[in-house]
């Protein structure tokens, strides 16, 4: 009774503490810019089906929620800021829906020489959140792509995975995600992707199974049509020279 009693308590100092941010940010919003012009909230693009995304300071009310769900007290003081870090750190986690994946490829280079053959960048470490649970799915990406006279810089490829890393995913859509960004944004002879990668939400929870490995792949062009292609894929991809 007492914790209920102290819950509700809690919540309403929260309440407060909130009408008060709420005010001091409209009155922050009204001041009029030096210039004369008036100041522009910051943009927040409507969801898919044209509702306002929830403000800054409600998925901070929603993160409080879920903190007195769990049984804490969210005024006690160690957590008084951390609906704020949570809501910063969801920015950054989730920076991939801003995030396009063609604007990134345009950029190539011609002057390959004679180069023929397919570059492979391996060992490409990421962090994502399965969509089931939110909880982390952390691995390695493995991704080749046979270039048509023209390459991309290598750190684009792994920028191309972090964008799609950076969303709500389950692997499979993660791996063809970033096959088909590639595959649509370089035109190559064919993309070869490889993700090995271990959920949390199987190692943490649920069936507790630690240090199982998922893996998923998914080829175009020359590495689908050509098993010897695929095969030397693999073969670099697992060689640890
Ligand atoms: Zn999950």
């Amino acid at each position: 009774m007492d914790a209920v009693v102290k819950l509700f308590k809690a919540q309403a100092e929260n309440e407060e503490r909130e009408r008060k941010r709420k005010a001091d940010a409209r009155a922050t919003k009204a001041a009029p810019r030096p210039d004369g012009a008036p100041a522009a909230p910051k943009a927040h693009p409507p969801l898919p089906d044209g509702t306002p995304r929830p403000s800054r300071h409600e998925a901070e009310a929603a993160v409080r929620t879920l903190l007195a769900y769990i049984g804490e007290d969210p005024a006690r003081e160690g957590l008084l800021d951390t609906p704020k870090r949570v809501v910063k750190a969801y920015d950054e986690l989730f920076s991939g829906y801003g995030e396009d994946g063609d604007e990134l490829l345009e950029r190539t280079f011609g002057e390959i020489g004679t180069f023929d053959d397919f570059v492979l960048v391996r060992d490409i470490p990421f962090h994502s959140h399965c969509e089931h649970h939110m909880v982390p799915f952390v691995g390695k990406a493995h991704i080749a792509y046979f270039p048509v006279e023209r390459v991309v810089g290598l750190s684009k490829i792994a920028r191309v995975v972090d964008i799609f890393a950076h969303r709500l995913q389950t692997q499979e859509h993660l791996t063809s995600q970033i096959t088909t960004a590639l595959d649509e944004g370089l035109r190559p002879r064919g993309v070869a992707v490889m993700i090995e990668a271990e959920h949390m939400c199987m190692s943490m929870r649920g069936i507790t199974k630690q240090g199982v490995s998922t893996l998923t792949t998914q080829f175009t062009g020359v590495f689908r049509d050509d098993p010897a292609e695929q095969v030397r894929f693999i073969t670099l991809v697992r060689s640890k020279a």
